[in-house]
């Protein structure tokens, strides 16, 4: 996620200013009153509560661990085994993007179904770009009546979010408030996860757990905005886990002295890694000498060309090959009806696990609003040149992610992030 908040102030910091400001206990309250006036909303005995560290990569978890910046998330996951500190890491959607990878854990659908393709999509010819916080209604009205809390809503269950870009149909959710606002723009990040922790403390604290909601989820931002800003091997990023792991310790505690009379299921997982930024490039004089009707979205560490359908395929070929000319792509993808071909630089593998992630390459590809084709700049390049480090490639450190639990058996393979609320039966 790039500066979500930030156009809070461009745009509409008037409307930011009619929003009341947020304390602590307010979500507690919230879900009180809910309780109190919605008798028909049920407590199954069970709570899932969801942590999402954005950007969280294994190689920042690993170095965590082994640095000791992490003994809550170790001993509360026990993931020491045999003298092995170890955990199980889970496959993102591709792109390995922030919006495209919280819809498809939020609705367990795949990129090809929800169409969240990026953080930057084409929408009826327009790009809309939900690092900007006034695209977030689009991304409602397209994933609406497909999320997990659609869904407990639609059975009466409980869910909380600790999410900005998807409060919709919960009990109680954080709100953009002037503060949070202020805090991200003031890169105040460990602000904004300390309100939602310090929050979520007070609700699990002053609810009884036999009361705890079916469903929390706790999207936590600080640790991407970091790995941005200095880079993913930045000892900042570190200090931060120490700190986080730190606060959600006061959380584990609640939730494991809560479990003794009520089943709670504690996940951690990200949505994408991260990669080292060296060099960024622009590709839009490069694209726009190859015909003007040409469009081009640059995300992060992933681009997309959409042609004119009249494009012969022989066009779209040379336009695929040559374009590798430039020495910062490792590869391009093109679309060619239900076929792809990959022309990558020197035969060499987009990836070390590329067997394991090909799936979700496939995947994007099948998606209505899929490019004709996709450009893959090499590991320590972007396209935005604003960052130390970025994502949305194609690479293991991007797309392989850490998934913790506690509670819940998770399968022994590595599956898709896609498919966890499905495994936790909270989606159909
Ligand atoms: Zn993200």
């Amino acid at each position: 996620m790039r500066y979500p908040l930030l156009s809070l102030f461009s745009s509409i910091f008037f409307a930011a200013l009619l929003l009341s400001c947020q304390t602590p206990g307010s979500i507690s309250r919230d879900y009180q009153r809910a309780l109190e006036t919605n008798h028909e909303l049920q407590n199954d005995d069970q709570t899932t509560l969801l942590i999402l560290v954005d950007g969280l990569s294994s190689a920042t978890l690993s170095t965590s661990l082994k640095n000791s910046n992490a003994p809550n998330l170790k001993s509360f996951f026990r993931l020491s085994k045999a003298g092995d500190v170890s955990f199980q890491l889970a496959r993102s959607s591709f792109p390995s993007l922030t919006y495209p990878n919280l819809t498809s854990i939020l609705t367990a659908s795949k990129v090809s179904e929800h169409g969240i393709t990026g953080n930057r999509i084409l929408v009826d010819g327009k790009t809309v770009n939900f690092e900007n916080v006034l695209a977030w209604r689009t991304l409602d009205q397209l994933v609406e009546d497909h999320t997990v809390f659609h869904e407990l809503t639609k059975q009466n269950k409980t869910s909380i979010s600790y999410s900005y870009p998807f409060p919709r149909e919960t009990t109680a959710h954080v709100e953009k408030t002037l503060q949070a606002g202020a805090d991200y723009l003031d890169q105040r990040y460990t602000e904004i996860d300390t309100a939602s922790i310090t929050s979520l403390k007070r609700l699990l604290s002053e609810t009884s757990s036999q009361q705890w909601p079916r469903f929390i989820f706790l999207h936590l931002i600080g640790v991407d905005a970091l790995e941005h800003q200095y880079g993913p091997e930045n000892e900042r990023v570190q200090t931060y886990m120490k700190s986080l792991d730190e606060q959600l310790g006061e959380v584990f505690e609640i939730v494991a002295a809560g479990s003794a009379d009520h089943e709670t299921r504690t996940l951690l997982t990200a949505d994408h890694g991260f990669q080292r930024i060296d060099k960024g490039l622009d590709l839009t004089s490069i694209i726009s000498k190859l015909g003007s009707e040409i469009r081009l979205v640059q995300d992060n560490r992933v681009a997309s060309l959409y042609f004119p359908t009249a494009m012969p395929l022989a066009k779209r070929k040379e336009i695929a090959e040559g374009l590798l000319q430039i020495p910062e792509l490792q590869a391009t993808v093109l679309r060619m009806g239900k076929e792809l071909r990959v022309y990558a630089r020197s035969d060499k593998a987009l990836t070390t696990d590329e067997d394991l992630l090909w799936p979700a390459l496939e995947d994007f590809f099948k998606a209505p609003n899929a490019p004709d084709l996709l450009l893959l700049p090499k590991a320590n390049i972007d396209f935005s040149g604003a960052y130390a480090g970025n994502h949305g490639g194609f690479t293991s450190e991007e797309m392989l992610v850490p998934i913790l639990s506690r509670g819940f058996k998770l399968p022994d393979t590595v599956f898709s992030t896609s498919d966890l609320l499905r495994l936790l039966k909270l989606m159909p």
